[in-house]
């Protein structure tokens, strides 16, 4: 669902050899009939108190839809979201090339696409501009190539004819029959967004009735080939891709998110940030949010439904209220959040991520990569070479995920005198220095040509092995979590998807509590 690289190896390999049509569900209702609306709602109606802690997909997602489900079902809510950081949007965040806001270079999240329901709706609804990725290369060198760390072992140009034989030629029924299974796999993950399976109460149940298991409970090679899907196009082109993706070798991810890494039809992203949707979805939340001020406990409140969260403010008070429901939407291990009352979600390994983005005017040299043409290709992503395993999980000669040019920008160096420069990306298991970005340019370690350049590290996804279970959301009464599903799917929508079933449970839960005194005391209004 993913990274610009990986959009192109399945939309080159997709346009090359058929064309995809994958059939979005219709939007259905999620709270069901609406037998709330009998009920008459008076001043007596508490007012429901909600914290959210963290403000990327998934926090921004459940005070959203939150909003949106309490109000349909006549529900007056107090949402407060606790941020950290200085923003919004988490992992979903930008950084300006050359500090110049005309030129913001997404450092997280950067790709979704058109199945990706609720983000693409938000996008719609919210009128926010999608990105134009323009043509090809803007010096005519080959689109994608996947490097083993010895050679090119794939390269595309344009996907003319010749291209599409020598694919043909060289994976033969591979290439059709990953489509197929993307599409049966993703398709039946599309069911989550629906009644009867959305909201859910148990991911692990809903990943077996939905037959997602044998998926989550094998590796991608194991499922690949389980489908009749062999190398080289598993090793070649699916693996290049779950590395860009995940930083994962295919013996190393499950094959769910093999499947989701090669899910990339229609990809587009937000002019100027996909954290947009999510700014804007917190603005039409109408949720208080508090910047800078991270959650530092969560204990219950004795004798009471309800729970205390404190938080520290930027100018160190302290922050402490009481709410009916807590949700928790951020990997808990990595909060510094403390209680003596909650039993904390499962920690699970997440892939540590080096990004690296910085802009020069000069090209990656053809000698670093060992390659016989004059260009090398703007979007490299890597593979093992045929003596390494894809079991392992370490990322082999190559020493990178991917580096791609993201886009040219003509600098004004003076008054009227330009020159071109790329902005570059490169994904990382390690700190990725600049006499490495010198050594792939062919330049002396002391050379000196870049103009511009940003690192981050982040915990960017977790090391997806394959399982059978998963945490749940609801952690206790009126206590909630959404980054168990980050090891079904980790991405911009599921964990939106997270979000919004959160919020849903919730507005059910209350739904249901109501239903049930108005049964108790039919005179009262509630
Ligand atoms: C480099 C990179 C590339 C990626 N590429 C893609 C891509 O192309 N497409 C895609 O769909 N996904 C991509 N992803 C994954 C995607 O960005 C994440 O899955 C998603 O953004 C996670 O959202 P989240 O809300 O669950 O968590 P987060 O975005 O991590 O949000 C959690 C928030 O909680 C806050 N927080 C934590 N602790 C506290 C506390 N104690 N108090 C208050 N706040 C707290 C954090 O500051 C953070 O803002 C990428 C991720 C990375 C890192």
């Amino acid at each position: 669902m993913f990274s610009r690289a990986s959009r192109v190896v399945f939309l080159s390999v997709s346009a090359l050899l058929f064309t995809t049509y994958i059939l979005l569900p219709s939007h259905a209702s999620i709270l069901g009939s609406g037998g709330h609306q009998q009920f008459v709602l008076t001043d007596k109606s508490p007012v429901k108190r909600v914290a959210i802690i963290g403000a990327g997909a998934a926090g921004s997602s459940a005070a959203y839809f939150l909003s949106e489900y309490a109000r349909k079902a006549e529900f007056a809510i107090n949402a407060t979201i606790y941020e950290r950081c200085d923003y919004i949007g988490g992992r979903t965040t930008t950084v300006n090339a050359y500090d110049d806001p005309e030129e913001p270079v997404e450092l997280g999240g950067s790709i979704f696409v058109q199945i990706n329901k609720n983000l693409y709706d938000a996008a719609k609804h919210f009128n926010l501009p999608i990105a134009d990725y323009g043509g090809g290369s803007p010096d005519g060198a080959d689109q994608l190539g996947v490097w083993d760390g010895q050679q090119f072992v794939m390269t595309l140009h344009s996907g003319g004819w010749w291209e599409t034989i020598k694919m043909l030629w060289k994976y033969g029924l591979s290439p059709m029959r990953t489509q197929s299974l993307v599409k049966k796999t993703v398709g039946q993950f599309l069911k989550m967004y629906d009644e009867p399976v959305f909201p859910w109460k148990s991911l692990t149940q809903t990943a077996l009735d939905l037959e997602l298991i044998s998926a989550t409970t094998s590796t991608g090679l194991q499922f690949l080939k389980s489908n009749n899907i062999y190398p080289p196009f598993t090793t070649e082109l699916i693996q290049a891709s779950t590395r860009v993706n995940y930083g994962s070798n295919l013996g190393h991810i499950h094959g769910l998110e093999s499947m989701v890494a090669m899910s990339t039809d229609n990809a587009m992203a937000i002019t100027g940030g996909n954290w947009k949707i999510f700014h804007k979805m917190i603005e039409t939340s109408n949720a208080k949010i508090l910047i800078e001020t991270p959650v530092t406990s969560i204990e219950r409140v004795p004798d009471k439904k309800a729970w205390t969260v404190k938080a520290t403010k930027k100018n160190g008070d302290v922050l402490e209220d009481e709410y009916d429901e807590v949700i928790i939407a951020a990997p808990y291990q990595f909060t510094n959040i403390t209680s003596k009352s909650i039993k904390a979600p499962e920690t699970i390994k997440y892939n540590a991520l080096h990004v690296t983005l910085f802009a020069s005017p000069y090209r990656l040299s053809p000698k670093y990569f060992n390659f016989d043409k004059e260009l090398v290709p703007d979007m490299i992503l890597t593979t093992l070479p045929t003596s390494v395993e894809p079991d392992t999980a370490n990322v082999g000669p190559a020493k990178f995920w991917s580096v791609n040019i993201l886009r040219s920008v003509e600098r004004e160096l003076e008054k009227g005198v330009k020159r071109r420069e790329y902005i570059y990306k490169i994904f990382s298991p390690d700190y990725w220095p600049d006499e490495k970005i010198y050594e792939m340019m062919d330049l002396p370690k002391d050379a000196d040509i870049l103009t511009w350049s940003y690192r981050k590290l982040w915990h960017a996804y977790p090391i997806e092995e394959p399982r059978a279970t998963f945490q749940e959301a609801q952690l206790d009464f009126g206590l909630w979590y959404t980054a168990g599903m980050e090891a079904f799917i980790s991405c911009m929508e599921t964990m939106s998807l997270s979000g919004k079933n959160v919020a849903a449970n919730i507005v059910e839960g209350w739904t249901s509590a109501r239903r049930n005194a108005a049964l108790l005391h039919p005179e009262g209004s509630l």
